[in-house]
């Protein structure tokens, strides 16, 4: 705890100030995303060498072949799941080191969190606890599947490009609620925003994108 406390004043506001004006300039317009990005220490969810390129608008690597998204595309997905947003919870597919859900996480009443690799969401889970964040429910297993248990869902938010839509996790979508899920081929991903209407799926295209892959089985 103690530790994690102190990492929180280690970069400056000014640091952060520029990468909010920054979102700003892309296009970003909700004031309690930008706050989010500004308040959540970037730095303590990547490796200490890396620490000091935290506040970059750039992804970095994780380990484990993984990486933390970019700040702009973090905040780009969570402006879009919560401009419909009227309800309580949220399933995210792809912990991975809980940057996406730290942002998300006082913005929604619970998030439902789906991890495939077991030893990054020990770490995961454990960092959210130092930080204080309480209202995340963790799952090892496979994305494919959705979590049905606590759905469905008011939203959901996938971090990892699937190569078609997964139908589970439409099946997991309460009525009105919003999916945004890159979608495609490495090279070609586009970020998908899906609303489930009462008599069809609406999608709706929001720009081209590059994710590691929505890995298939475990
Ligand atoms: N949300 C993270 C980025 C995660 S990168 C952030 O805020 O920075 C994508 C994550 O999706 C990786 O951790 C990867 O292991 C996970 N992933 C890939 N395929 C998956 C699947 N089928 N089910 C669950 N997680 C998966």
């Amino acid at each position: 705890m103690s530790q994690l406390r102190q990492g929180i004043g280690m970069t400056s506001a000014r640091t952060r100030d520029r990468l909010v004006r920054r979102l700003m300039e892309q296009g970003i317009r909700s004031e309690a995303v930008l706050s989010q990005i500004r308040n959540v220490p970037r730095h303590l969810f990547v490796d200490e060498a890396l620490a000091s390129r935290a506040y970059e608008d750039t992804a970095l690597p994780i380990g484990l072949g993984q990486t933390i998204s970019q700040p702009f595309i973090v905040a780009r997905m969570t402006e879009a799941l919560l401009a419909g947003f009227e309800g309580q919870s949220v399933l995210e597919i792809g912990t991975g080191c809980g940057y996406q859900t730290a942002v998300l996480s006082p913005l929604v009443k619970k998030i439902y969190t789906v991890e495939r690799i077991p030893e990054l969401l020990k770490k995961t889970r454990q960092r959210l606890r130092e930080l204080d964040i309480y209202n995340v429910q963790f799952r090892p297993g496979d994305g494919w599947e959705g979590w049905r248990k606590y759905g469905p869902y008011d939203g959901i938010i996938v971090t990892a490009a699937a190569e078609t839509m997964p139908q589970k996790l439409l099946q997991q979508l309460a009525p009105g609620g919003r999916l945004v899920i890159p979608i495609g081929p490495p090279g070609e991903q586009d970020l998908a925003m899906v609303v489930n209407h009462p008599d069809q799926f609406e999608q709706i295209s929001l720009g081209p994108v590059r994710f590691v892959p929505l890995v298939h089985g475990k």
